[in-house]
C-alpha cells in the first residue's frame, strides 16, 4: 500500500525474491511525495509536495538509487533574510561575523557564542533550552524562534530538543547544509526513479486506487498510509502539519538561489523555493522560471499530512495505535505515515531494504 520509496522498494525486493505484488495508490502517480515533473509553462522541473534533495551516508542507500537513475553533483546551500538582510544557513562563521559585524575566527567565534549561551541548562529537553544552550538569545530568536512557531504552530518550549539537533552550527565557512558523504540530485527527478523501481514483472501497480477500496485477499500487506486511518481514525487523528504552496512565476532568475528562508514573524511564509536551481545543470537553459512560497499550518482531514508533531510528553494516541499495530496479522506498518517518523529519502529506503530483508528472512523460516 503506497507507491512512495516505501512501497516500492519493499516491493522491488520482494520481486527480485520471487514474490509478487500488488502496489496500490490513490494518487495519480508513483513516488509519492517525492513526486516531481516538468511545469510545462516553463520546462523547470518541479517538486510537487516540496523540495527534495537527496543526502546520504549510506553506501548501501546510495548504491541503491543509482541503480535506478543518474544522481548529478548537488550541494544545497541556504539562504536567510531576517531583518531585511541576507544571512549564510546553516547559522556558520559567516552568519555569526555578518549578524553581529564582526571579522572574528573559529576560535574566537566559538568563545563569543559560548558567552551567550545558557550555561545553566544541562540537560536539554525542548528546542527552546537546546537553542538557548547552544547559540544563545540572539541567534535564536533571529534564526530559529520565528521559523520554528511557523512551521509547527507552536511555541519552541513545546517542542522536543531533537528537532534542532539535526542543525548544525559551524565554526567555518561551510555552507553545506547537510553533513552526509554524498548529496546528488537526480538527473530526471524522482519520479522516473521510483517508476524504474517498480517496473518488473512481479510487480502489479494500481494508481488511482484506494487501500479501502481492495477486495482481494493477500499473504501480507505492507501498509505505508498513516498508521491512524488505517484504523479509521477511531481513537482520533494524529496530528500533522500540513503545507500550501504558493505559485510565483517570473523571467529569468526570482532569487538566485534554490531556497531562500524567512524566519521573521511578520512574514506569514516559512521559505521560498526557486525550483530551477536544484537543477543547476540546466538552470542557465530556462528562460522562465518558477518558485513557491511556503505556509505551513495544521492538517484537516482533507489536506495532505506532511509533518509528523512530536510534542514532548505528548504522543499518548500514536502508542496506542501502535499498540493496536502490533496485533495485527501479516500486516507490517512502515514509512513515514505508517510509522509516524519524519524520515528523510535515505533512512525511509534503508528501512524498506531492512523490511523487506526481515520479511524475507521469516518466509524462509515458515
Ligand atoms: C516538505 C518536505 C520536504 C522534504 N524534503 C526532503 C529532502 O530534501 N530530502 C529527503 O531525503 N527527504 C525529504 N522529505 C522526506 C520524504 O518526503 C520522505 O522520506 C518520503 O516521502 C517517504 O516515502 P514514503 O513512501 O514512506 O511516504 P510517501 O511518499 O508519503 O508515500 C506514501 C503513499 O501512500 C499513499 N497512500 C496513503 N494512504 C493511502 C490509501 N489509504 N490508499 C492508497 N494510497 C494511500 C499516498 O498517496 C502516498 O503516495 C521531505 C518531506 C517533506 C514533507
Amino acid at each position: 500500500m503506497g507507491a512512495g520509496f516505501t512501497g516500492a522498494v519493499i516491493g522491488r525486493e520482494l520481486a527480485e525474491a520471487g514474490i509478487a505484488s500488488l502496489i496500490v495508490d490513490e494518487r495519480a502517480h508513483v513516488a509519492g511525495n517525492c513526486h516531481t515533473e516538468r511545469d510545462a509553462e516553463s520546462g523547470v522541473m518541479v517538486h510537487r509536495y516540496g523540495p527534495h534533495i537527496f543526502h546520504t551516508d549510506s553506501e548501501r542507500v546510495w548504491n541503491y538509487v543509482r541503480r535506478f537513475g543518474t544522481f548529478e553533483p548537488y550541494v544545497n546551500r541556504v539562504k536567510t533574510t531576517v531583518g531585511g538582510k541576507v544571512y549564510s544557513m546553516p547559522v556558520n562563521l559567516h552568519t555569526i561575523n555578518q549578524f553581529f559585524g564582526t571579522a572574528m575566527s573559529p576560535d574566537e567565534a566559538r568563545a563569543f557564542v559560548a558567552s551567550k549561551s545558557r550555561t545553566d541548562i544541562e540537560d536539554p529537553q525542548t528546542f527552546e533550552e537546546q537553542a538557548m544552550k547552544f547559540v544563545g538569545e540572539e541567534l535564536y530568536e533571529a534564526f530559529f524562534a520565528g521559523y520554528t512557531r511557523k512551521q509547527w504552530g507552536l511555541e519552541p518550549s513545546m517542542l522536543p530538543a531533537s528537532i534542532l539537533k539535526r542543525l548544525p552550527l559551524r565554526f567555518n565557512y561551510d555552507d553545506n547544509y547537510f553533513n552526509h558523504r554524498f548529496q546528488g540530485m537526480p538527473r530526471n527527478g524522482y519520479t522516473p526513479i521510483v517508476a524504474a523501481i517498480l517496473d518488473h514483472p512481479l510487480i502489479e501497480l494500481r494508481t488511482g486506487c484506494r487501500h479501502e477500496d481492495l477486495t482481494e485477499d493477500f499473504d501480507h500487506l505492507f501498509y505505508s498510509g498513516p498508521i491512524d486511518r488505517y484504523f479509521n481514525y477511531d481513537l482520533g487523528r494524529l496530528s500533522y502539519r500540513t503545507l500550501d504552496f504558493e505559485m510565483i512565476r517570473a523571467e529569468g532568475d526570482y532569487q538566485g538561489t534554490a531556497v531562500m528562508n524567512y524566519p521573521d514573524s511578520d512574514i506569514p511564509f516559512t521559505r521560498i523555493a526557486e525550483h530551477k536551481h536544484f537543477a543547476p545543470w540546466e538552470a542557465g537553459q530556462l528562460e522562465k522560471t518558477v518558485a513557491f512560497r511556503e505556509y505551513s499550518r495544521a492538517c484537516g482531514p482533507d489536506d495532505i499530512p506532511y509533518y509528523p508533531i512530536n510534542l514532548v510528553g505528548g504522543m499518548d494516541m500514536l502508542q496506542s495505535y501502535q499498540d493496536r499495530a502490533a496485533l495485527e496479522r501479516n500486516v507490517t506498518f512502515a514509512g513515514r505515515l505508517g510509522t509516524y517518523q519524519y524520515l528523510d529519502m535515505d533512512v525511509t529506503i534503508d528501512r524498506a531494504l531492512d523490511v523487506a530483508a526481515a520479511y524475507l528472512q521469516q518466509r524462509a523460516a515458515a
